[in-house]
């Protein structure tokens, strides 16, 4: 069958294409240790299921308006001010299904073909595959484990050029888990501020998961904010990413932009999941809270269990569920049967040897890392902890 090139630019996240690999080995009755979750082991809170109900009696299941129930839209705009001190209106603010199509609306509003968007590397898979959808150019910037894997300005500053359109990365990121702190954001945004063509997506959706304490956002900075984009969502910090709700926040020509695409493709979020996350915004943090405490006592676990382990390199991440080491040290290695040449071969040996399923640092742009969520119970990451130590134990 003949199809678009619009579809042929477009490939099945590796993460999807690990998960699948895990049940069709678990079907053959072979016990894989699964971290290759993007998601939170825990159920939404119970008020946050209540309020869905409520919604359902009360009749909102009609269209809502394509950018978002006014009351949303506040209720977001009370967050960033009360989290983030960020003065934004509510016409500034609009909900989308998933976080993904926020950034969906957002690249595909500023992309042209050839423009250049610049990603440090590691990124989330998504970021690329969007610009490519948009007949964008990537340029990637790597980082790695020796600065944390953050980026610097003057590597910034080097990978720019006249046409630079975008810039997009995450903080927390998945997969590093780095957290930008205030100085470093704001080392970043005086290469901005001499190259005022270029928008800045900050995606923000890990916020609630950090490890470090305070979050801080890029928007911060009043030189940039008109063109920063912050991208935030429910998936992550309460556990809803079944519900598909994310937004965004931006400059209202941005927003009417975004508002003109997404009315053509969803006509815009689910309307209970919309006045579910009302609900969210405003009521008690305090199970968001609970679950970053549980992340926080796992990530502490597995990394000391990871860094024990010869030859792997791994940073201390403040922030998201993800464990990422640097594996490079066993390329060239053996256990007789298989040769481990880089990261998608090593992740392959963890799957079909060690019985660990993770995502090869390949697809975010990292050939020597590979990715283990640990948002899984102490258990299983005990477990997945003493298989991994026992399959490069083989390696020689
Ligand atoms: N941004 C990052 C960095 C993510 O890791 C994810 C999900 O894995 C998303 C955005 C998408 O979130 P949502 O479920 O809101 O579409």
């Amino acid at each position: 069958m003949q199809f678009s090139d619009f579809i042929g630019r477009v490939n099945e996240p590796q993460t999807i294409l690990m998960a699948k690999k895990t049940r069709e080995l678990r079907a053959q009755g072979i016990q894989i240790t699964d971290l290759t979750l993007g998601e939170p082991d825990f159920a939404t809170p119970q008020h946050i299921i209540e309020a869905a109900v409520t919604a359902m009696h009360e009749g909102y299941t009609k269209y809502p308006p394509v950018a978002g129930y006014p009351e949303l839209r506040q209720a977001v705009c009370n967050k960033l001010k009360t989290d983030n001190n960020l003065h934004y209106l509510p016409e500034e603010i609009m909900v989308s299904t998933g976080a993904k199509q926020a950034l969906a609306n957002v690249i595909l509003s500023i992309i042209n073909p050839g423009d250049e968007a610049i990603i440090p590397a590691p990124y989330w898979v998504t970021y690329a595959s969007l610009v490519a959808l948009g007949q964008g150019e990537c340029t990637f910037i790597p980082c790695s484990v020796d600065d944390n894997f953050k980026l610097s300005p003057e590597k910034l500053e080097a990978a720019i050029t006249p046409k630079s359109r975008l810039f997009i990365f995450s903080s927390p990121c998945n997969p590093s888990g780095a957290v930008y702190s205030r100085e470093e954001l704001e080392a970043l945004k005086n290469v901005f501020v001499k190259y005022p063509d270029i928008f800045i997506i900050s995606d923000e959706i890990y916020e609630y998961i950090n490890f470090k304490g305070r979050h801080e956002s890029i928007a911060q900075f009043p030189e940039l904010k008109e063109r920063v984009i912050i991208i935030n969502g429910f998936s992550k910090g309460f556990a809803m990413t079944g519900w598909r709700l994310g937004y965004m926040a931006a400059n209202r020509e941005i927003i009417a932009a975004c508002e003109k695409f997404q009315s053509q493709i969803t006509s815009g979020a689910n309307s209970i999941t919309q006045r579910a996350a009302i609900t969210a915004l405003l009521a008690d943090k305090a199970p968001s809270f609970a679950m970053t405490a549980a992340f926080k006592e796992r990530k502490e676990y597995f990394i000391a269990a990871l860094s024990n382990i010869n030859g792997i390199r791994i940073n201390d991440p403040e922030g998201a569920f993800y464990a990422f080491p640097d594996i490079s040290a066993f390329f060239g290695k053996t256990d007789g049967h298989t040769l481990i040449q880089n990261a998608d071969d090593f992740t392959m040996y963890m799957l079909h040897t060690g019985h660990v399923a993770g995502v090869s640092g390949a697809a975010f742009g990292d050939e020597s890392c590979i990715r283990f969520s640990f948002a899984t119970d102490l258990d299983t990451l005990k477990e997945a902890a003493e298989k991994i130590k026992t399959a490069l134990g083989r390696l020689h």
